[in-house]
């Protein structure tokens, strides 16, 4: 397969007006952001965007990228493999528009003074979104089991202590 590079920018409207469809990669080492939160440049994006008008006339990107990187597990420390995948429905942001009519289902995007898209840096912003916020491997892949961690789970309720405030009303009430 033959690995095209992507475009950092597009301009939407052109696209949109020639339904031009894209279908190629980004190197991972490029994506600095994401290069830096996953130890990792080795890998590729792919990417597919498909850019069309919808039925209001709304200038529509369906962007879809996905890469595998690696990340140590918050868990056990070691390193896994992480698929990250994400695709989204985006349309430039335009004065000409009124936003009320851009369906919930649409994120809008900030274009550039020439009307251009930062196609990369729009990808690169999905992919770190898509990293969980404590990513660790599969629980039977994990070198720590899950009756090891009881010491370090996050995310437990303190058990309730009663309120002072709530001791002190009582005493002011009898
Ligand atoms: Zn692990």
């Amino acid at each position: 397969m033959q690995n095209v590079k992507m475009p950092i920018d597009i301009e939407p409207g052109k696209s949109a007006q020639k339904r031009s469809d894209y279908s190629g990669v980004y190197r991972l080492e490029d994506l600095k952001r994401l290069k830096e939160t996953v130890n990792d440049s080795t890998g590729i994006v792919t990417v597919t965007l498909s850019c069309k008008q919808d039925e209001q006339g709304l200038t529509v990107l369906l962007v879809d990228a996905q890469t595998d990187v690696r990340l140590p597990c918050e868990r056990c420390g070691s390193e896994f493999e992480l698929h990250l995948k994400t695709s989204g429905i985006f349309t430039p942001e335009s004065k000409k528009v009124d936003e009320d009519i851009i369906p919930s289902t649409y994120e809008i995007v900030a274009t550039d003074e020439y009307g251009f898209v930062a196609l990369r840096d729009l990808v690169e912003d999905e992919l770190l979104l898509a990293i969980p916020i404590f990513p660790k491997h599969d629980e039977n892949d994990c070198l720590i089991s899950q009756g090891e961690m009881s010491w370090g789970d996050i995310g437990e309720d303190e058990p309730s202590k009663p309120n002072p405030f709530d001791v002190l009303k009582k005493l002011k009430s009898q």
